[in-house]
C-alpha cells in the first residue's frame, strides 16, 4: 500500500507503529505471565504422564512439559498483542509522518 502526504503529496511516508510495538510487549509479559500458569499445568501433566516410566520419568516430564506451557503461553500473546497493536495504529493513532513536510497524519482516516 502507497500512503500519500495529505499535506505535499509526497511518497515518502514513515509508519510508526507505536502502539503495536508497545502491545507486543504488553502482550508478550502477559504471555509470559499466562505461560507460567501453563508451564505449571504443563509440568503437572508432563509429571502425571511420567510417573508411568517411574521417578526419572516424572522428572522429565515435569520440565519438558514446563518449558512447552511457557513457550506457547508467551508466543500465542505476543502475537495477539502484535495484532491488537497494528489495529490501534490503523484506527486510532496519527502512525505516519511526512519525511518532506513532517506532517502527522492517520492513511486510514483523512482528515
Ligand atoms: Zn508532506
Amino acid at each position: 500500500m502507497t500512503v500519500i502526504c495529505p499535506q505535499c503529496g509526497s511518497a515518502r511516508i514513515k509508519q510508526a507503529h507505536t502502539a503495536r510495538n508497545i502491545a507486543t510487549s504488553i502482550g508478550i509479559a502477559g504471555g509470559v505471565t499466562a505461560g507460567f500458569n501453563g508451564a505449571l499445568t504443563g509440568a503437572t501433566v508432563g509429571r502425571t504422564v511420567g510417573m508411568i516410566a517411574g521417578p526419572p520419568g516424572m522428572a522429565i516430564g515435569t520440565l519438558s512439559g514446563a518449558i512447552i506451557g511457557a513457550l506457547v503461553g508467551a508466543t500465542a500473546l505476543g502475537t495477539a498483542g502484535a495484532n491488537i497493536g497494528n489495529k490501534i495504529d490503523q484506527e486510532v493513532l496519527n502512525s505516519c509522518t511526512c519525511q518532506d513536510c513532517q506532517y502527522c497524519f492517520n492513511p486510514h482516516h483523512p482528515i
